[in-house]
């Protein structure tokens, strides 16, 4: 990658590691799936951090990336990670294998796409190059809901359906935060699975009711997907 994500705080203790849409930048002359997919349209990875330990929103684009966001980390502090994987599409794992020392958490269908793909995205071969390999699987899976403590702060992991059928969204309770993958976009989420519209608004339904249980609305932290066209495998 000609330069390195950019580093945003949209909250404090939470980074935002941003890339692409930079004027003439990219990723490979050749066409390939992390410029047509993800760089053109900006992508943001998350990470939240508390004293020495971080947990990772996604592993971006490329193990390049991923590296980055382990220095960066690193050079704030953090020595333990865990890896929460918002969705199984590739511009979300490509750098898994950066943390494969520490625990990889997704929901239970991330896990199960990734495996049913893991050839195919080895071999480069599910949305074309660059490969990602090897693929690093996650350690550990949840269905539903689950806590878990970074540090002194408590993260909700959440699975909707909601632009794939394996979302997993970050919500904190005690900070009103929403970290939320591909699940919402700007302005609207982007519709990936268009035959699971009708589930996509139910959780939609339920993300929303989380601030209505509160007294202030939640942040909500988008990041992009790239189009249909260039998503299905
Ligand atoms: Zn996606």
């Amino acid at each position: 990658m000609a330069d390195h994500p950019r580093v945003l705080e949209p909250a404090p203790g939470v980074l935002a590691f941003y890339e692409g849409r930079v004027e003439g930048q990219r990723f490979d002359p050749k066409p390939n799936w992390v410029d047509e997919g993800a760089l053109e349209l900006g992508i943001a990875g998350y990470a939240i951090l508390d004293g020495d330990e971080a947990l990772v929103y996604d592993t971006g684009v490329s193990v390049d990336y991923a590296r980055f966001v382990r220095a960066e980390l690193s050079r704030r502090g953090a020595s333990r990670f865990t890896v929460v994987l918002s969705h199984w599409h590739l511009d979300h794992v490509a750098g898994t294998e950066v943390f494969a020392d520490s625990p990889i958490i997704s929901s239970a269908r991330t896990a199960e796409h990734l495996r049913a793909k893991q050839a195919a995205i080895e071999a480069g071969e599910l949305e074309g190059p660059p490969a990602i390999s090897p693929l690093i699987l996650p350690t550990r899976t949840f269905v539903g809901r689950e806590s878990l403590r970074v540090g002194g702060t408590t993260i909700e992991l959440i699975a909707a359906n909601i632009h794939s059928d394996d979302a997993t969204v970050l919500w904190l309770p005690a900070r009103r935060l929403l970290l939320c993958g591909d699940t919402m976009e700007d302005t609207v989420t982007y519709v990936d699975e268009p035959d699971q519209f009708d589930a996509h608004l139910r959780d939609l339904e339920r993300l929303a009711e989380l601030s209505r249980t509160a007294s202030s609305p939640p942040t909500a932290t988008p990041t992009r997907s790239p189009p249909v066209a260039t998503r299905r495998a």
